[in-house]
């Protein structure tokens, strides 16, 4: 067994880790990330980054590099109904200069910003370490205990930073219950598709016949897809043989059809994402504090998961400071983060819902009502500030640029 001592373990280096270690390390502090992968080529994650979160990176310094990368910028957001546009989200309407959707595969971002950060000297990355264990002094945790091929590794801290997405170990390590809500009625199937021809630069989802699907240009020449089906009802359709579901996504989007046909050879070419969302009920206790996915889940309507997490470890660097600076890294201290971020988490969940249900409810009120209240909603002032809302989220939460060092 190995020990070692830092200010910050940060459990994932996720978005929301990579982050939050960026900031602290840059705000010399020390900070140790412990992460399960050995590499940054990850299950499919979500690729759409909206312009708060750009703002974020490029205040860093992190930005260009990510996008040098390779990404694809869209400017609008499209709903479209048997070829007619419902919505037409503008983002090149939104003050600029991060006024664009950008498609970037999450490995580019991890990429840059794990560059940066073992930039700073008081970092270190402890890759292909899984926690598997809190190391707890009465109710307070100290640190975490993680499995590598060369032995058990244990990091003593200051603070433990569950940054570990998701299914997170820490959150369950530290008994913390996750409220699951099934609050929307699809999950999604994903696929991938050549792109043929100009890659088309608007994020749209498609109401051609069968279930809603949304498509967008992907890294480095290919197209994302996400075919919504009722909630839990892949085992049942899947059921039905391949052929079946090829039909059906044929169906959801006439211009495919001949590469869907050439393409999906199979169920491996399709991935599924249970859609949830979850809120864990305590984001803080003595000597831990989560952010990102394992605080809370974002269902994928909106893209907003990547620039909560980017946003939620911004709010939280100089909460995490202060608390180092006072040796305080109680739950009484830790909340100052806590508090004012649910509020943040709790008006987006109510926006993603009602998108949900305007883009894709099914049924003939529905059929019948949608073009109509769509197209006039989308012409009002609230839409625009709807719109601002899900591009920045919280403009206030800003990066503290006097306590970095550079
Ligand atoms: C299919 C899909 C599509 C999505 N589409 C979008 C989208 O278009 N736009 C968007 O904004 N969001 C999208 N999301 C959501 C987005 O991916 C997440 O909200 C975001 O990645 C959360 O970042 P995070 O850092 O909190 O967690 P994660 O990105 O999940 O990172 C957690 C990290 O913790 C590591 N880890 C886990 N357990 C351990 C352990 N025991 N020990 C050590 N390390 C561990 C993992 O390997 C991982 O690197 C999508 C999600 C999915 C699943």
């Amino acid at each position: 067994m190995t020990d070692e001592r830092t200010d910050f373990c940060v459990v994932g280096g996720g978005p929301a880790g990579l982050t939050l270690a960026l900031l602290l390390a840059r705000s010399g502090a020390k900070v140790t990330v412990v992460e399960r992968s050995t590499s940054l080529e990850r299950e499919y994650r979500g690729e759409i980054l909206q312009p708060g979160g750009q703002a974020l990176l490029a205040g860093l310094g992190v930005l260009d590099g990510a996008r040098a990368r390779g990404c694809h910028e869209h400017d609008r957001f499209l709903l479209e109904e048997h070829g007619r546009v419902l919505i037409n989200g503008d983002y090149r309407r939104l003050p600029g200069p991060y006024n664009c959707l950008l498609s970037i595969p999450q490995r580019h971002l991890l990429a840059e910003l794990l560059d940066h950060c073992h930039r700073e000297n008081r970092f270190s990355y402890l890759g292909g370490a899984k926690v598997t264990g809190l190391v707890r002094d009465g109710s307070t945790i100290h640190g975490v205990v993680a499995r590598t091929r060369g032995g058990e590794r244990t990091v003593h801290s200051h603070c433990v930073v569950g940054a570990d997405g998701r299914f997170s170990k820490v959150r369950q390590l530290a008994g913390i219950e996750n409220d699951r809500r099934d609050h929307f009625a699809q999950d999604v199937l994903w696929f991938r598709l050549r792109s043929l021809g100009d890659a088309p630069r608007d994020v749209r989802i498609f109401r051609a016949g069968g279930n809603p699907l949304l498509a967008y240009a992907s890294v480095p020449d290919r197209i994302q897809l996400g075919w919504t089906l009722p909630h839990n009802g892949y085992r049942e359709l899947a059921a039905h043989g391949l052929g079946y579901v090829k039909d059906r996504l044929r169906a959801a989007v006439p211009r495919y059809a001949d590469q869907i046909d050439a393409e999906i050879t199979g169920f491996k070419d399709l991935s599924l994402l249970d859609v949830f969302t979850a809120k864990a009920q305590q984001w803080v206790l003595d000597g831990l504090l989560l952010i990102g996915d394992s605080a809370h889940t974002q269902g994928p309507i909106g893209a907003q998961g990547i620039n909560l997490a980017i946003q939620d470890a911004v709010a939280a660097h100089p909460v995490l400071l202060a608390s180092l600076r006072a040796n305080d890294a109680s739950a009484g201290f830790l909340r100052r983060y806590a508090d004012n971020r649910r509020r943040d988490i709790e008006t987006m969940t109510k926006i993603q819902r009602v998108q949900s249900k305007t883009m894709f409810s099914t049924g003939t009120v529905a059929a019948a009502v949608r073009p109509k209240l769509a197209m006039l909603v989308s012409r009002t002032p609230v839409y625009r500030a709807v719109l601002r809302q899900i591009a920045f989220g919280n403009r206030g939460i800003q990066l503290r640029a006097d306590l970095l060092s550079h």
